[in-house]
């Protein structure tokens, strides 16, 4: 595998590949990689020549910066995974790579996206994650994006983006890998403790939860049944939401639209995510 730290060099080689009709998969990911992000790449490896992964823990998309000084770094292990996974190239840049001091500071128009979930409770996360992408897929203009349905909201944000900015990619969101108990694999249960790890299975417990009992109607009870759940396992609730698959909120279910189920919750200060489609 070709390490490639260097942002003018990276798009020189995706550019003669190109050139060479290849196609392109590019899996974005800040690192600490676990079966999900591989997942990705797997996914890639089979529809295009020639796949890129990129690690960049960007700073502008953080809007807590103790879980950006916190966040896991396991680069080594990272490395050994990718090559084990048949991946062609790590663009493995720095800050000023990705933000040059003549970078210009772009706002996106994302609508409701950003005042609802996590763009309500991680107030400017989707624009750094806008901003990143964005240049991210301006040194490498692959064919193909591979994101994870993990992140529901932010598949959209990028859909949303690449709209926006007009990159001609097609936008892949694969299935979310989860570990055997249920809990959606994530670079930041690393800093879970053991106990911790097993609080923190009760999020998929209570989308199975919705799952099993969603009913026609008023959806509030089993809203609130969710989060007693998650609340009697000490976690901190930020969010317990139906939606319908444009995460328009659902207080009523007419029993035929699907159903997005998505909760965001802190075991102390580690904020884990997760969603399913409960009906
Ligand atoms: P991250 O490194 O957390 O920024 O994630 C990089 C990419 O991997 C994003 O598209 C995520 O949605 C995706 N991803 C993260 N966790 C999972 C998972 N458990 N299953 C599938 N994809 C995932």
């Amino acid at each position: 595998m070709l390490i490639c730290r260097l942002s003018n060099k990276m798009s020189a080689i995706v550019d003669s590949q190109r050139k060479m009709e290849q196609k392109i998969g590019f899996v974005p990911t800040m690192g600490a990689l676990h079966e999900g992000h591989l997942s990705l790449i797997r996914q890639s490896k089979k529809e295009n020549d020639q796949t890129i992964c990129s690690i960049f823990v960007n700073p502008t998309q953080f809007n807590n910066p103790s879980d950006f000084e916190k966040y896991p770094i396991t680069i080594e292990k990272d490395i050994m995974a990718l090559e084990e996974a048949g991946c062609d190239i790590l663009f493995l840049p720095s800050v000023t790579e990705i933000y040059p001091s003549d970078f210009k500071k772009e706002t996106y128009s994302l609508g409701t996206l950003e005042t609802i979930l996590e763009g309500k409770h991680r107030p400017g996360h989707f624009q750094g994650v806008c901003q990143v992408v964005d240049r991210l897929l301006c040194i490498i203009s692959c064919t193909n994006l591979y994101l994870g349905r993990k992140d529901y909201q932010q598949c959209m944000v990028i859909r949303q983006l690449i709209h926006l900015r007009s990159h001609p990619v097609i936008v892949h969101t694969c299935e979310t890998i989860r570990e055997k108990d249920g809990l959606a694999m994530s670079s930041r249960n690393i800093r879970l403790s053991p106990a911790e790890r097993e609080k923190a299975v009760c999020l998929v417990e209570a989308l199975r939860l919705i799952q099993k009992n969603i009913q026609a109607g008023n959806l509030t009870s089993l809203i609130q049944e969710a989060t007693s759940l998650l609340l009697a396992n000490g976690l901190v609730v930020d969010y317990v939401a139906l939606t319908n698959q444009q995460l328009e909120p659902l207080d009523h279910w007419d029993g035929h639209t699907p159903v997005v189920g998505l909760i965001a919750a802190s075991i102390h200060d580690i904020r884990l995510i997760d969603n399913m489609i409960v009906a």
